[in-house]
């Protein structure tokens, strides 16, 4: 049995060689896309893999043993489910491992645009030891618009009453725990986008909610909101914010999370053959975003602590064995 693990450091290696010690493991450090040199992991029946990689169709038919992919996430748009599917391929992902994690750098994010604390530190370790712009809001009495209250986004309602805001939700799927515990409004998109002091999204990247927040939806927020996102960039029409934040209707955003990421990450990518000539528009509009001074913008770190990560490992290790074992478990389907 060959498992291959993609997007791995060095301290991850050991744990996850420890808890699959009867079998043989490959690890790389790059992620697994059409750059990868496929021929070295032909015979791959097992493959996990971070977000960056991009498991396409190609790439499966290149993997004529692939039985099953463990992502090490929550989020699988990376991922062909059509394409698994019609392979027989099973996938699992990490359903739940810091919803706590992500909130928190969500209300880190909050904080930062409402103390203006990237400003405050930069100017103090340049020797500026005043106030002079640099005057925040408060929390308190404030409107927080959560779109997507599942379990990261009900941690931020949890925060978010401690901190005495106004809490209004929008879900398919209202979670009346949320409404009972922590005062949360549920109302359609558009009533809370109207009302939202701050707007932070909290729901999966598909092809119903890609550019949920759109030139439209922008056009329709309360004057002088701020859009938080640790979701997945492509929630959020990058040139609509761009314009939005240019006319003022829209007073600052705090991003993990950018549309086409892995193109900031990785430059070089603009020039491979395969990058879409359509994403350059994206491209050039994510540098904008990241000199603008009301815009934070933190490199897909949300759920970056020790404590989640480990247990990223501690259920991959879970989903690899209880595939073996003909049981497998937390699967993502079509
Ligand atoms: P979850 O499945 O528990 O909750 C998602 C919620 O979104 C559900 O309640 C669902 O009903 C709702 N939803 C679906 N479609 C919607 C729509 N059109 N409008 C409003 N709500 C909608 O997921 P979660 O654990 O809370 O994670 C949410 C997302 O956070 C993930 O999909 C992932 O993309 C992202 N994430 C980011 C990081 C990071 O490091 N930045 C880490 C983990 C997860």
């Amino acid at each position: 049995m060959r498992l291959v693990f993609f997007e791995i450091e060095d301290w991850e290696r050991d744990i996850l060689i420890k808890g699959l010690d009867n079998y043989e493991l490959d690890f790389y450090k790059e992620p697994l896309n059409d750059s990868f040199d496929i021929a070295k992991i032909k015979t791959a029946e097992i493959v996990s893999t971070f977000i960056y990689s991009e498991l396409n169709s190609k790439i499966f038919d290149s993997l004529p043993s692939l039985r099953f992919v463990s992502t090490r996430s929550t989020g699988f748009d990376h991922i062909d489910l059509a394409a698994t599917n019609k392979k027989d391929i099973v996938v699992s992902n990490v359903p739940s491992y810091g919803e706590n994690t992500v909130a928190e750098h969500t209300f880190a994010l909050i904080l930062a645009l409402s103390r203006k604390i990237v400003p405050s530190v930069e100017n103090t370790k340049n020797g500026i030891f005043d106030q002079s712009g640099l005057q925040g809001f408060d929390l308190k009495n404030k409107t927080i618009g959560i779109v997507g209250t599942g379990k990261i986004g009900a941690h931020v309602a949890r925060m978010a009453y401690g901190f005495e805001m106004n809490i209004m939700g929008y879900d398919p799927f209202p979670n009346m725990e949320l409404q009972r515990r922590f005062s949360v409004e549920y109302l359609g998109l558009d009533d809370l986008l109207a009302n939202a002091d701050i707007i932070t999204l909290h729901m999966p990247l598909n092809d119903k909610t890609k550019h949920i927040l759109d030139g439209e939806a922008f056009s329709k927020a309360k004057s002088g909101a701020y859009i938080i996102n640790t979701s997945r960039g492509g929630l959020i029409e990058t040139t609509a914010l761009v314009k939005a934040l240019g006319e003022g209707r829209i007073a600052g955003a705090a991003l993990d999370v950018l549309e086409e990421e892995a193109v900031i990450r990785e430059e070089l990518e603009v020039l491979s053959p395969n990058f879409p000539k359509e994403n350059l528009l994206i491209n050039s509009a994510n540098n904008i975003l990241l000199k603008n001074d009301r815009v934070i913008v933190t490199p897909h770190n949300a759920f970056n602590s020790k404590e989640a990560l480990e247990r990223i490992l501690e259920t991959t290790i879970e989903n690899i064995k209880a595939f073996l074992e003909n049981q497998p478990k937390n699967l993502v389907k079509v």
